[in-house]
């Protein structure tokens, strides 16, 4: 594996050489925190009850209290540190959620997980990319096995408008898709899993970069030959539509496949009176927006979800004249992983036959985005055994699929593995969606992500 060792000369220095935590003593921050009662438990509509008060008392009607959903459900050593630093997974979340950082700029975050974990005594590794690490936590003896667990860390280019007291403090910047959680939940499990008194093989965690732009972080990490000796790998992704408490998982395809297509056409222009005389660009690109989504709909099995939808087109300027150029972009969607490696051929080939009798010149650009996340049966199995022993089978849930797409893709073509929703709604108020500047969500889920992912990689390097 070619990960570059973070510690370096200094454990706690980030890449340009500043301290992770420079203006944060987090120890006391925290200890202040909660002895000034300022360190609160919050749900998705701000806070409520003082986090100690709450730890132990499920149940207790506070709605959106950060009590740990699980609690008692074991390992005993998971149950003693999740009682034991229930507040520091918080803070983590609130620090990070605070701090967010565009993709393949998470230098701060990186350096501050990079602190959290070496302070466990762990070794986590940058990626050579200079975001993101890799972390192992015990160790693969002859014939046992090493499970990873991934979190994305990247935040999205939108302003928060939550008005939560540890909203983001960055312009433009904000953790809107909850990889604040994702990452919190990482550490957590990370933290939790070197405190065992031992592990029945290895557990890699993967802090991914840039999961949010195209190409996504998993193609870092891939070719910095991270999973290269791993045999299966999780990990989840906050849904504001299952309720805290919740975990929603599917065998086969979660999420979809998105490509990007943009189409120039070209045409020497001219006199509207005489398209005869010249290629009808308007017309052309009118052919191609109602023919393509119709002519896909017709070479492609409908079951796979493939859906066209144009987002934007530009040509043009007076009514009598024939533009010379225009541009139509869109997103092209599938559910289904074979169609993915077909789409692309298949699109050329049918602008082509709808332009050619137009005249009309074109350049297609077919960016190819993620593939579909396919869950394995196996995986998935292992999935559901780890969040029923770890939170209760009453959070198994269903999930559909979704037509977003997911770089974890990108990690089930090379492993088997599986993805999971874990539900974030308090149950109080409107759904907030992801990527919406108001999207917020149950703290409760940390401890629910946590039992879920220590208990799956448990059970999966057992079995
Ligand atoms: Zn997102
Ligand atoms: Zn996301």
């Amino acid at each position: 594996m070619t990960v570059v060792d973070s510690r370096g000369p200094d454990p706690g220095q980030s890449p340009n050489g500043s301290s992770a935590v420079e203006d944060v003593d987090w120890e006391a921050a925290e200890r202040s925190a909660v002895a000034q009662g300022t360190l609160v438990a919050a749900g998705a509509d701000g806070p409520s009850a003082p986090i100690g008060s709450t730890m132990s008392s499920v149940g207790s009607g506070a709605e959106s209290a950060v009590v740990d959903l699980g609690a008692g459900r074991g390992p005993s050593w998971l149950d003693a540190w999740l009682d034991t630093n229930a507040h520091r997974v918080v803070a983590w979340r609130r620090h990070i959620h605070a701090y967010p950082e565009l993709s393949r700029a998470e230098h701060e975050t990186t350096a501050f997980l990079a602190e959290q974990l070496t302070r466990a005594g762990l070794r986590p590794r940058m990626l050579p990319v200079g975001t993101g690490l890799v972390c192992d936590i015990g160790e693969a003896r002859p014939g046992q096995r090493t499970v990873a667990l991934r979190a994305d860390i990247d935040a999205l280019p939108l302003s928060e408008t939550t008005g939560l007291p540890y909203a983001s403090t960055v312009d433009g910047v904000a953790h809107a898709c909850g990889h604040d959680a994702h990452t919190t939940v990482a550490l957590g499990a990370a933290l939790a899993l070197a405190a065992a008194p031992s592990l029945p093989g290895r557990v890699r965690m993967v802090f991914q970069p840039a999961e949010e732009v195209m190409p996504g972080g998993a193609l870092d990490v891939l070719a910095a030959g991270a999973l290269d000796d791993v045999d299966r790998i999780f990990g989840l992704h906050c849904d504001p539509r299952l309720l805290v408490g919740q975990v929603g998982t599917r065998v086969g395809a979660i999420t979809s496949a998105a490509d990007l297509l943009e189409l120039r056409l070209t045409s020497p222009g001219g006199h509207t009176s005489r398209p005869h005389l010249t290629a009808d660009l308007v017309h052309a690109l009118g052919t191609v927006i109602t023919g393509l989504p119709t002519l896909l709909s017709r070479r492609v099995d409908p079951r796979t979800g493939t859906v066209l939808t144009w987002g934007a087109v530009h040509a043009g300027e007076a009514p009598n004249a024939i533009p010379q150029d225009g541009v139509l972009t869109g997103t092209l969607r599938t559910g289904d992983r074979d169609t993915w490696a077909k789409l692309e051929p298949l699109v050329h080939e049918l602008v082509h036959n709808l332009l050619a009798p137009l005249g009309v010149g074109f350049d297609l650009q077919h960016r190819r985005g993620v593939p579909p996340v396919v869950n394995d049966a196996e995986s998935t199995e292992l999935l559901r055994a780890g969040i029923a022993a770890g939170v209760g089978e009453d959070a198994l849930a269903s999930t559909p699929q979704s037509s977003g797409g997911e770089d974890f893709g990108w990690y089930l073509e090379h492993v088997p593995g599986s993805f999971a929703r874990l539900g974030v709604h308090s149950g109080v108020g409107r759904v907030k969606d992801l990527h919406q500047p108001t999207f917020a969500l149950d703290e409760r889920a940390l401890f629910v992500g946590i039992r879920a992912m220590v208990n799956t990689a448990l059970i999966s390097l057992e079995r």
